[in-house]
């Protein structure tokens, strides 16, 4: 890729999704390409008052779209899906520009898009309610699911468009309407996801205008969004301070909240590991995506019996692993979003140099990358215990390694931080790895067996506990979350009797001439 190439690539990609020019030049906010730093947009955001309006329309196309028969909603999905399919190069080529991810990994994301909106199609002809069986007589007790209205999506940069889908294609079939928030670092991914949904509403006689609104906003927007009662769930993805604000003022008008926060990965590596296998998980987890996952492995806790020779390894990984431009085939780890992240990186390095850690990496690459781009090496960093940045989520890659003896230390060390999204442990002991994946394992909300932290599938519910907010999107039954679940109690007989007992007889002089049409 020649410099000064990019912008062009940029404009080019987005006329295939029919994004005009006046969506992506001329506006207020600047985007830059993390590969070389680029300018390759200016982008048109909207004003918190222009959110208002938006929501508006969103919500009169729910009053619409809920009144669709789901399976039929699950067709649209269908069809957004094979938008997607058609788009894949394009759209995983633009993820790659502007998050900065490998092009694996941007053709990955919008895969994982496609697999979403199967499941989804396959959700439309289920979305179960339950059957209990009632303590009355005559009485019928069920519960339903209905449509909730306008879902707020607000996502974060490094996933900037499978996010949304997530939740959008489980959203649409649950009869829901969708309002978009991007990251304001990620906002032509989402114009491109925005063109094809529109191409799909455009050809779907019953999918009403508003079905699917996107807002290029910043923090002020995303608020908008959140205190807006017309919006009754919110799914919020990004940092935990972000989450703390949103949960906050959600919770505050007693909207739903999906809270997809910040994690701080562990695996634990047992003496009976398999340390081949270990390795390339470990490498990939913690190295992958720069370190830019909120599944990234940022603590490895290593028993003492294979400590110096699984680390030894990994530091020959580490010095080894190609970094460079993601549209080139050859490099594993493209560069950081922004050089806010690599100050970051260096400072949570510091501290772990003052806590007593010994860093290999994590210095600034200039050689074979692109100039203008953030790129660092991943850096491997052994402490003495788990303590000053080792607590936090520095989203960059550290990997930051300590040492256990007992299984009961490590699943402590490995609890023993504020966040709780995914963790695993290499092990062939049975007694280990079921012990880990019980009650009193991992507390997070994925515990992984002889894989690594990251790169979840579809299929499963995604989310973690403590800060990283308690939220689930994506499969299983977090489409729930979606929805009103309404509780059903149906009288077909002709007595009025109440639950647990409790009389409460009246004096009536009638004795049955009112039974209703059925009995005449
Ligand atoms: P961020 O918190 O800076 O921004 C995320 C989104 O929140 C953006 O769209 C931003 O505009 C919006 N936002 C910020 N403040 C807001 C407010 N007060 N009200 C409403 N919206 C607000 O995060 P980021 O740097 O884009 O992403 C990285 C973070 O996201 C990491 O912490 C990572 O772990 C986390 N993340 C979590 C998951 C998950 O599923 N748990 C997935 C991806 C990323």
């Amino acid at each position: 890729m020649t410099s000064g190439s990019l912008p062009n690539d940029v404009a080019g990609l987005l006329a295939t999704f029919g994004v005009s020019a006046a969506d992506h030049s001329g506006g207020q906010r600047v985007v830059r390409s993390p590969l070389t730093g680029e300018t390759i947009a200016q982008v048109r955001e909207v004003a918190p008052s222009d959110a208002t309006t938006a929501i508006g329309r969103a919500h009169d196309a729910f009053l619409a779209w809920r009144q669709v028969p789901a399976p039929r909603r699950g067709e649209f999905v269908r069809l957004l899906g094979e938008e997607l399919r058609a788009n894949k190069e394009a759209l995983g080529r633009l993820v790659t520009i502007e998050a900065g991810k490998i092009l694996s990994e941007g053709l990955g994301e919008v895969q994982e898009m496609i697999d979403i909106c199967d499941f989804a199609v396959g959700l439309s002809r289920q979305l179960y309610g339950l059957t209990m069986g009632s303590e009355r007589a005559d009485h019928r007790l069920m519960e339903q699911w209905h449509p909730v209205g306008v879902v707020g999506v607000i996502s974060a940069f490094n996933f900037p468009v499978a996010v949304w889908s997530w939740n959008a294609a489980l959203a649409f079939v649950c009869g829901d309407s969708v309002v978009w928030k991007p990251s304001e670092k990620t906002p032509l991914a989402a114009l491109a996801v925005q063109a094809l949904t529109e191409r799909v509403i455009a050809r779907f006689p019953e999918a009403p205008e508003g079905l699917s609104v996107l807002l290029l906003g910043g923090r002020e927007v995303g608020e908008a969004l959140v205190d807006d009662t017309r919006v009754p769930v919110v799914s919020a993805t990004g940092s935990t301070a972000m989450g703390r604000i949103v949960g906050q003022r959600l919770a505050a008008r007693f909207g739903r909240a999906i809270l997809e926060l910040g994690g701080n990965n562990a695996s634990i590596v047992a003496p009976s590991a398999d340390l081949d296998l270990a390795l390339r998980a470990i490498a990939f987890g913690a190295m992958g995506t720069a370190g830019q996952r909120c599944t990234t492995l940022r603590r490895l806790i290593v028993h003492e019996s294979v400590y110096d020779r699984l680390v030894s390894r990994l530091k020959r990984v580490y010095a080894a692993v190609s970094i460079g431009n993601p549209l080139d085939g050859d490099a594993l780890v493209g560069p950081l979003i922004d050089e806010a992240a690599f100050t970051a990186m260096d400072e949570a390095l510091s501290q772990a140099r003052a806590a007593g850690g010994t860093v290999h990496g994590g210095e600034r690459q200039t050689a074979g990358v692109p100039a203008g781009g953030v790129y660092v090496r991943p850096a491997l960093v052994e402490m003495p215990a788990q303590v000053g940045p080792v607590v936090h989520e520095t989203f960059a890659p550290i990997l930051y390694v300590l040492k256990y003896s007992t299984l009961d230390e490590a699943i402590a060390l490995q609890n023993g931080v504020p966040q709780g999204l995914s963790s695993s442990i290499f092990s062939t002991d049975m007694r280990e790895t079921d012990r880990f994946t019980s009650a009193r394992g991992s507390d997070c909300g994925i515990a992984n067996v002889n894989m690594g932290s990251s790169g979840a599938e579809i299929g499963g519910a995604f989310g973690g506990e403590k800060e990283t907010g308690g939220g689930r999107e994506s499969g299983s039954d977090a489409w729930k979350a979606y929805m009103r679940r309404q509780t059903n109690a149906i009288n077909y007989g002709h007595a009025m009797p109440l639950a647990q007992g409790v009389r409460f007889d009246i004096a009536d002089e009638d004795n049955g001439d009112d039974r209703g049409s059925a009995d005449a």
